[in-house]
């Protein structure tokens, strides 16, 4: 049988997210050239950019390509000055998180480099974690349904179920287990001591960590875990928590490991999965050829990991892991990169040294 080709669908988006795409691209066309998966790309609209043109930031077109396809490459999308009539932001890449039920947010943490943190002492891979947080309900479930009244009341409720928290702290197990640390650990990070839904989501996750004996349980108040993070972040493996909690913590994680351009994400369902970094589309820099790809390239790097496992392709998995050491490599040395971590390079030259760099 000949090798499997993965259909990826693209969602570059606005702005920077342009950009980070197409390195994200290239490294996945230049590790085919060397004996990695085989991928077959295939682009369809979606942000502001295409509200402007075709009145949707998220044509059904595209979400049902992005059901059909094997996986999802997003760049970034949105910008501040396309809005909706009632004044908020089009967020279409958290409509299709939810239109396709993705409801595991993984948001690795590795320090690539020490003089990528703001903390002292820290070498590169020091700090080696995953916020795991819950996509889709949360006090997200209020997105398009929260209410004002009267101009003079505003609601957004907290949304915890049993099936949705269930399946992502099964997820945050597997995940504990997969990562194989030498002591696998998954902390439930809540605010069981203030409010019902976060007793209950406690209540859930001690349920299903009854059935991984071998994997750490920990627990701790959201508040605190802001400080924790700052303080020890080598204690921690995958920290499973509530969506905003998770939006929150992970912008704060990515912060520790040389802020938003490094940062990847992973947004798992069942039955797909879209790849993205963790960053917007960035205004203030987009145009000016100087955005940091490596989030975006992670991203990939994430998706072969993930199609590899999906798949049972060694390959594919071994492409997750060859991105990441080319990572490694390139900004070893001090002063590499682009100017949010201190370097002086450009999106397309950083974008070529990692694909040099691939073994
Ligand atoms: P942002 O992440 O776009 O930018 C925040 C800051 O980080 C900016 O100073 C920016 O220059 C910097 N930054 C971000 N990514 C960078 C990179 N790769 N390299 C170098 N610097 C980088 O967040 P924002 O400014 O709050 O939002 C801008 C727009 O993006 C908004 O319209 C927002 O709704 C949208 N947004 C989209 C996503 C997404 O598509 N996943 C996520 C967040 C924000």
């Amino acid at each position: 049988m000949g090798k499997k080709t993965y259909q990826i669908a693209v969602l570059k988006g606005d702005g920077i997210g342009i950009e980070v795409t197409d390195e994200a691209l290239k490294v996945l066309r230049a590790l085919e050239q060397k004996g990695g998966p085989a991928c077959a790309f295939a682009e369809y609209p979606s942000g502001a950019g295409c509200y402007l043109e075709q009145g949707t930031p998220l044509p059904p077109a595209t979400v049902e390509a992005c059901r059909r396809a094997d996986a999802v490459l997003l760049g970034a999308m949105g910008l501040p000055q396309v809005r909706w009539p009632d004044g908020t932001e089009m967020r279409p890449q958290v409509d299709l998180r939810i239109q396709l039920d993705l409801y595991a947010g993984v948001r690795p943490a590795y320090l690539y480099a020490a003089h990528h943190t703001p903390l002292k002492g820290r070498q590169a891979g020091d700090i080696d974690l995953v916020i795991l947080r819950e996509n889709v309900e949360g006090l997200f479930a209020s997105l398009n349904a929260g209410i004002e009244l009267r101009g003079e009341v505003a609601v957004d409720s907290m949304v915890i179920t049993r099936s949705g928290t269930e399946r992502l702290v099964r997820y945050a197990f597997e995940l504990a287990r997969q990562r194989g640390k030498a002591r696998p650990k998954v902390t439930c990070v809540d605010k069981a001591n203030i409010f019902k839904s976060m007793a209950f989501f406690r209540r859930l996750y001690d349920e299903v960590a009854a059935g991984y004996p071998e994997v750490a349980r920990e627990y701790a108040y959201v508040d605190a875990m802001a400080l924790y993070l700052v303080r020890q972040p080598e204690a921690y493996d995958v920290l499973v928590m509530e969506n905003m909690f998770g939006d929150i913590l992970s912008d704060l994680a990515a912060g520790l490991v040389g802020g938003l351009g490094m940062a990847p994400s992973a947004d798992i369902g069942d039955e797909a999965a879209v790849f993205q970094p963790v960053h917007g589309t960035a205004p203030d820099i987009a145009g000016q050829g100087n955005a940091n790809p490596v989030g975006a390239m992670l991203s990939a790097g994430l998706m072969l990991r993930w199609l590899g496992l999906r798949h049972g392709d060694e390959n594919a998995r071994a492409g997750g892991e060859r991105i990441e050491a080319a990572v490694r490599q390139v900004l070893a040395p001090e002063g590499t990169g682009t100017p949010d971590i201190g370097g002086t390079m450009n999106t397309t030259e950083l974008g070529d040294a990692i694909v040099a760099h691939l073994a």
